[in-house]
């Protein structure tokens, strides 16, 4: 049923960020969390809530969700799928490792086929931390069934769902969701819509990476595509087009400087430029993106 190695129709490329404006799941209060869903396109639906946005592909096969936030949102995400299809939960994509997108994978894991890239499994499997916050390794239910290197591709719902690895971006495990049909990407934690995005270096990210997948993402998505983010709105390709710029003119900006023998220090105290203010949330904020640039290049 999972088959079909997936070439690069869409891309192989690099990339990751993560958004871990979540500061510690477990103590965190779920309770006032609401999980609502809009339709996107085609058999394409989103969810958010807490944590990563979720892509949903509902039909007459049954459901296919992308990310699964935090498992005590469970029942709340199951809801808000109940509302959308009366189908059965078939599968589970995860874009990367990080808690705030797989928290779920203990509870769904046992009804759903989790798929995933290799070192999402690795990490889950050995707890990977994050930032210096420590991970216990994820339970068996939790880890994917089906993995991949390259990339895999599902038929599900009328249409080939394409899932293909993007190098060393967010973290080293990062994948794009691409429902060929309904046109819409799901880029997990390479787009934070709007805003400066995580890079986990400590987990295989890279900034600079992240620029080169998301150029490489670009050159392929039609231009008429609907973009969904790990955090933040649904997107537009042009939104995706100006997070790209960003990335560049950032990348760029830090590098002059570091070539010109400046420290971190002195480049954060210089900042970037002006019309990325505003780009900074959470604990990403201008000195801390620049920081992930400066250790990337
Ligand atoms: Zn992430």
């Amino acid at each position: 049923m999972v088959g079909m190695k997936l070439r690069s129709r869409l891309l192989t490329v690099a990339a990751a960020a993560a958004v871990l404006a979540v500061p510690v799941a477990a103590q965190q209060d779920f309770s006032a969390v609401e999980v609502t869903a809009e339709h996107v396109s085609g058999a394409v639906h989103m969810l958010t809530g807490a944590g990563g946005n979720i892509g949903v592909s509902a039909g007459e096969d049954g459901i296919l969700i992308v990310d699964d936030q935090f498992a005590p949102l469970a029942d709340k995400i199951r809801a808000a799928l109940a509302g959308i299809s009366p189908g059965d939960l078939e599968f589970v994509v995860n874009t990367h490792f990080h808690f705030d997108h797989t928290g779920g994978n203990a509870i769904f894991g046992k009804e759903a086929l989790i798929v995933a890239h290799t070192n999402v499994r690795k990490r889950l499997a050995e707890g990977a931390g994050v930032r210096g916050r420590p991970a216990e390794p994820a339970p068996k239910e939790a880890l994917p069934v089906v993995t991949y290197d390259d990339g895999v591709s599902i038929h599900f719902n009328d249409e080939e769902i394409m899932i293909g690895h993007l190098t060393g971006g967010h973290t080293d495990g990062d994948s794009y969701i691409y429902f060929t049909d309904s046109n819409v990407v799901h880029l997990g934690d390479q787009f934070f819509a709007g805003r400066f995005p995580f890079v986990d270096i400590g987990n295989g990210g890279n900034a600079v990476g992240l620029r080169d997948s998301i150029g490489e993402v670009l050159e392929h998505l039609p231009a008429d595509a609907k973009v969904i983010p790990g955090h933040g709105p649904l997107s537009s390709v042009d939104d995706l087009k100006t997070y790209h710029r960003m990335l560049t003119e950032c990348v760029a900006a830090v590098k002059a400087g570091k070539d010109a023998g400046k420290s971190v220090e002195e480049i954060q105290a210089a900042g970037l430029s002006d019309e990325w203010d505003g780009w900074g949330s959470g604990f990403i904020n201008e000195s801390v993106f620049i920081g992930f640039i400066y250790e990337s290049l």
